[in-house]
């Protein structure tokens, strides 16, 4: 029994039967054998919701299923001409902490998982009439209303705990990721202003990441001076330049290795008629042998 527009994951348990199933599966269909592992099942069960998401419209992401920022864009205009100036509401942007290094550990499929873990949780945390959306490689926004900016604040603020919390990865097992959130509050006067909001909580989310990340910081208290506290100063100071550092550091490795492969390949290549040259010939000439 099947809704005409999803794809189906049809089970097979022997190769019959899989012979029998890929003569009548569609284009989309997915056949497995079965009994297969748990994990196995659940990978391409979510492929098949990835690609229903997909071809149900491009607004939408296809790893997590969350709208996408194409999507979320006259969404979000839409769900602010729907709230009252009575209404507490605000923008929050999220990015996920030390992803690349994640990512570079355990490999990038672990990375996916997590992402759609994440977008799980985010969707969880937050009540029917909010908006999330994939902003952008571990980047989300929420738009969110509440009856008081107290809830509203609170609300928010727990949306980073389950992020934190273990996701089984289907390759590399149990993996933890923290997220930094930058919130703006959205004044009935300022609803109009999205990009500005966006620039806002973009500050504020700058901001939470030198504070040492795994936190939510507000715009609002961005600017906030604490006078007097100079060595809560200096640690902010060396949080920022050790933050730069890393970025640095990951940009001009990233760079130098391109430079050394260019700089390889140049060397063993006739400037005059781009064929290889005697250097490459000599190198290469044993190894061929
Ligand atoms: P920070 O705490 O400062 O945010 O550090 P970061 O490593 O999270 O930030 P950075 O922007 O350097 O790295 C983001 C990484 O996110 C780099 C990229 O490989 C990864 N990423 C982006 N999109 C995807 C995706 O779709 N899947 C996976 N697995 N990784 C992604
Ligand atoms: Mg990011
Ligand atoms: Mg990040």
């Amino acid at each position: 029994c099947r809704l005409e527009t999803s794809p189906a994951l049809l089970l097979a348990e022997n190769e019959t039967a899989e012979i029998a199933m890929l003569q009548v599966a569609r284009p989309g269909d997915e056949v497995l054998r079965y009994p297969c592992s748990a994990a196995l099942l659940a990978a391409r069960v979510q492929r098949l919701s990835n690609d229903a998401a997909a071809s149900r419209s491009p607004d939408h992401d296809v790893l997590t299923g969350l709208l996408s920022r194409r999507g979320m864009e006259p969404q979000a205009r839409q769900w602010l001409n729907c709230q009252t100036p009575d209404d507490a509401c605000a923008l929050v942007l999220i990015d996920l902490d030390h992803f690349k290094r994640l990512n570079d550990e355990h490999g990038h499929a672990a990375g996916d998982d997590v992402l759609r873990g994440v977008a799980a949780s985010l969707q969880r945390g937050l009540s029917p009439d909010d908006i999330v959306a994939r902003w952008g490689g571990e980047e989300f926004v929420a738009l969110m209303s509440r009856y008081d900016a107290a809830t509203l604040v609170k609300d928010a603020e727990k949306l980073l705990s389950p992020i934190a919390t273990p996701v089984q990865s289907s390759t590399a097992g149990e993996l933890v990721v923290t997220g930094s959130a930058g919130l703006v509050l959205l004044h009935p006067g300022s609803r109009t202003a999205w990009q500005g909001a966006l620039h806002q909580a973009d500050q504020a989310l700058y901001e939470a990441k030198s504070r040492g990340r795994n936190q939510l910081v507000h715009f609002e208290l961005v600017h906030e001076g604490r006078p007097g506290d100079a060595e809560a100063e200096l640690q902010r100071f060396s949080e920022v330049t050790r933050m730069f550092s890393d970025r640095l550091n990951r940009m001009v490795g990233h760079m130098g290795r391109r430079l050394v492969e260019g700089a390889r390949r140049q060397a063993l290549i006739d400037a005059l008629t781009g064929a290889h040259n005697r250097g490459y010939f000599n190198e290469r000439l044993p190894r061929e042998l």
